[in-house]
């Protein structure tokens, strides 16, 4: 018997980004669209080719995008929110939506459930007509028949697209089921024209996450309409990152061809399989989100587990995802010690169809069984890497003698004041000031050998002389370096920590044409030596006010790597905040008295199902205190998040117990403050007041404005005020003007602040 083969999706940016750079220029009017499309073919082409020559049976079309497939959903129900719909050419309409046109604003972006990936979110409206556009779908199909290639058609199923959806009354999006369906319907009596049969893929996500009462009860009703738009359609329903065992019951009593599970990360899957003995199970056992290779011997024995309850014949070997987050292949990566034990997307391709033929075969060949042998190994039983242990990481871990910081905030903060002596709303920046071309530069010159240590050195200087003056001009309250010295805040502190391997090219799509290189923590985690004292305390020497320290959290670090899987996400965190605690050290030996520990990616690490939810936020939170644990009682502590809707979790960012937390919510609006005061939060808070994503610096009257907005809700002798995030990505020209203003109105509304108190 030979078992059957699915690829969920596979990566579309190209192997050298060439997706990337022909929209780009496109973007910058360099080049027509025409010349997108011929890119755009010629990528899926190859990779259809790959696929197939690798032996794969179900390979995916339309898992193909020109930015994101939830936006391409919306062109093809004719989603189009009222501020796009006048934009007749249908490509230009497309990026409109993605990226703004100068008239509209941009609709809103949001990580596709707990990865990295970013979707654009469906703004969906009662005046909204429904129609079919089928053009994209049924035109990849036909291009990759042209080559001899009979695709399986992918498409995000109707639920999770509008689960993931916002309505412009703030009502349930699911009301808008009843219009949707007939168009999907009418979508596979399309296909079904293509050929005699065609498989179709709904992606179907949402079903992990906790299914909704509003949701569950659509499941059956909808894949039983869906089924019966042709008899030549075979619909499988895909869904990953999670089990989901609520919608596999109800499918299994739909007239549906197979259902897609993934058993890496939803290891409950297997739980009542049973009723699934009819259908066609798309067996997810490659890991489609991390780069390492598959341990043949375990996914052997998940098929054989699968095989309990459901007739081999009927069971499909696949990625546990799309391989739309995992690099593109490992051809093209130096060798190192780590190497053979990495699988990028075309490697997986090929073990994906090498667990089939092992699972087929009624008996292994000799080659095979060492096959099977050898992929049992990790760094951590190979005595030739010696890479991955360090006992002195285990034996501090096992003796630590303090977890957590001292004192409560209340006792802490008596100390600070007297110490920082600060105004009251003191005013501060985020971390990072805008990466010039000049740094960029220096910083690329200094990497190819350009320029020695010394000249890099010298340009980082220069960079940090102007910040300070900059921040010490306008009268900023806590200064900063700026960052110059740090392309990506992961990436520094990973350059820096053993443990790390950084990929030449293991890019991954981040949203758009924007893709991120995401570090490989393959080892025990440590600090060789200092990693910031160095450069704050050169920008400390400049000043007088003080100098923050500026450090990535623990949490941080780990939801923005690809993280070694033969120990726990905790136990990695621990070793990462372990390391980080010696610099805190280090930082308040040198002198600096207030520390931020950014944890920008906090809460993306939230699991997906609520039970889960508890022990991450256990590991995650011990993990940030443990990073801060070294600073002493006067030492200010803060932290930084991107985002304000602590809905939620805001008991577990009170138990941080940073003395100050800035957040994002100049572009989010000042209500979500609210969920602080309802919760009594005790800590200071720094409420962004500057939308860093856009290039217009606002003016005193505005920033006045936002500033009395959050007065309203927090206590002016614990609020600060500050951006909403790092000013990387903007100019000088764009932040000057903005900070002088921020400054400026804090001190109109301090003044006043001030002659009320001296009058009470
Ligand atoms: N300190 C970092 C910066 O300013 C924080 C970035 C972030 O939160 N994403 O760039
Ligand atoms: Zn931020």
């Amino acid at each position: 018997m030979t078992i059957k083969t699915l690829i969920n999706g596979f990566p579309r940016i190209g192997e050298n980004r060439e997706l990337k750079k022909a929209l780009e220029n496109y973007w910058a009017h360099k080049v027509s669209f025409d010349e997108v499309e011929a890119a755009a073919r010629v990528l899926r082409k190859k990779y259809w080719r790959l696929q197939k020559d690798a032996g794969i049976d179900f390979i995916s079309s339309n898992d193909f995008s020109f930015y994101d497939n939830m936006l391409d959903t919306m062109a093809m129900l004719n989603a189009v929110p009222e501020r796009f719909a006048g934009i007749a050419d249908k490509n230009e309409r497309y990026f409109a939506m993605a990226r703004g046109n100068g008239k509209a604003a941009a609709m809103e972006m949001t990580k596709w459930f707990n990865t990295n990936y970013h979707f654009i979110v469906p703004e969906l409206s009662d005046d909204m007509v429904f129609q079919l556009d089928p053009a994209k779908v049924t035109s990849e199909y036909r291009e990759a028949r042209d080559i001899g290639v009979r695709t399986k058609i992918n498409i995000i199923g109707p639920l999770t697209f509008l689960a993931l959806s916002k309505t412009k009354d703030g009502g349930d999006s699911f009301k808008y089921l009843h219009k949707i369906t007939p168009v999907y319907k009418r979508l596979l009596e399309e296909i079904a024209k293509l050929d005699e049969f065609v498989y179709v893929q709904f992606d179907e996500p949402a079903f992990v996450k906790n299914p909704s009462d509003a949701m569950l009860p659509l499941i059956q009703a909808t894949y039983r309409e869906l089924a019966s738009a042709s008899g030549r359609i075979k619909i499988i329903v895909t869904s990953y990152f999670e089990h989901s065992t609520e919608a596999t019951k109800l499918l299994c009593d739909t007239p549906i061809w197979g259902v897609g599970l993934d058993f890496l990360y939803g290891k409950r899957n297997f739980e009542g399989l049973e009723c699934a003995a009819s259908k066609y199970i798309i067996t997810g056992v490659v890991d489609g989100r991390n780069i390492w290779r598959n341990d043949l011997c375990a996914s052997l024995e998940m098929l054989e587990r699968i095989n309990k309850a459901i007739p081999k014949e009927q069971i499909i070997v696949s990625t546990s995802c799309s391989l739309l987050h995992s690099p593109y292949s490992l051809k093209n990566e130096p060798e190192s010690a780590i190497k053979k034990y990495l699988a990028f997307a075309c490697e997986k391709v090929e073990e994906v169809s090498l667990l089939a033929r092992l699972f087929s075969s009624d008996s292994l060949s000799e080659t095979e069984k060492s096959l099977i042998e050898e992929s049992k190994g990790n760094l951590l039983s190979d005595p030739n890497s010696g890479l991955i242990k360090n006992n002195r990481v285990e034996d501090r871990l096992a003796k630590l003698s303090r977890t957590s910081r001292k004192g409560t905030y209340a006792e802490r903060s008596v100390l600070q004041k007297e110490r920082l002596n600060l105004p009251v709303l003191p005013t501060t920046t985020i971390g990072s000031f805008p990466q010039t071309p000049a740094l960029r530069k220096a910083r690329s010159d200094y990497r190819k050998g350009v320029i020695s240590s010394a000249g890099y050195e010298i340009e980082i200087k220069k960079y940090i002389d102007h910040c300070v003056a900059f921040q010490e001009e306008v009268g900023l309250d806590v200064l900063v370096h700026g960052e110059p010295e740090r392309n990506d805040m992961v990436e520094y502190f990973g350059e820096l920590l053993e443990g790390f391997h950084f990929t030449k090219n293991g890019w991954v799509q981040s949203y758009g044409s924007r893709c991120v290189k995401p570090p490989v923590i393959f080892g025990d985690v440590s600090r060789p030596e200092p990693m910031t004292v160095k450069w704050i305390s050169y920008a400390q020497s400049k000043t007088k006010k003080p100098m923050k320290g500026m450090l990535t959290g623990p949490v941080t670090i780990l939801n923005w790597s690809f993280v070694r899987n033969d120990i726990t996400r905790a136990e990695v965190a621990r070793q990462i905040a372990l390391a980080l605690s010696d610099e805190v050290a280090d930082l308040q030996k040198a002198g600096v008295t207030i520390i931020q520990v950014d944890e920008a990616a906090f809460r993306e690490g939230y699991p997906l199902r609520k039970e889960n939810i508890g022990e991450y936020e256990q590991w995650a939170l011990e993990a940030f205190r443990l990073a801060v644990s070294a600073a002493d009682m006067p030492t200010q502590i803060h932290t930084h998040m991107c985002y304000s809707d602590f809905n939620g979790i805001i008991k577990t960012i009170e138990a941080m117990d940073a003395d100050a937390l800035t957040i994002e919510t100049a572009r989010s609006g000042n209500k979500l403050l609210k969920v602080f005061k309802e919760t009594a939060y005790q800590n200071e808070i720094g409420p962004g007041v500057y939308d860093i994503h856009s290039p217009r610096a606002p003016s005193v009257a505005e920033f006045r404005e936002q500033i009395m907005a959050r007065l309203e809700t927090l206590d002016k002798k614990k609020m600060w005020v500050n951006p909403d995030c790092g000013l990387k990505t903007r100019n000088w020209e764009e932040v000057k003007p903005a900070l002088r203003n921020m400054v400026e109105a804090t001190a109109t509304i301090r003044k006043e602040i001030l002659r009320v108190s001296d009058m009470s």
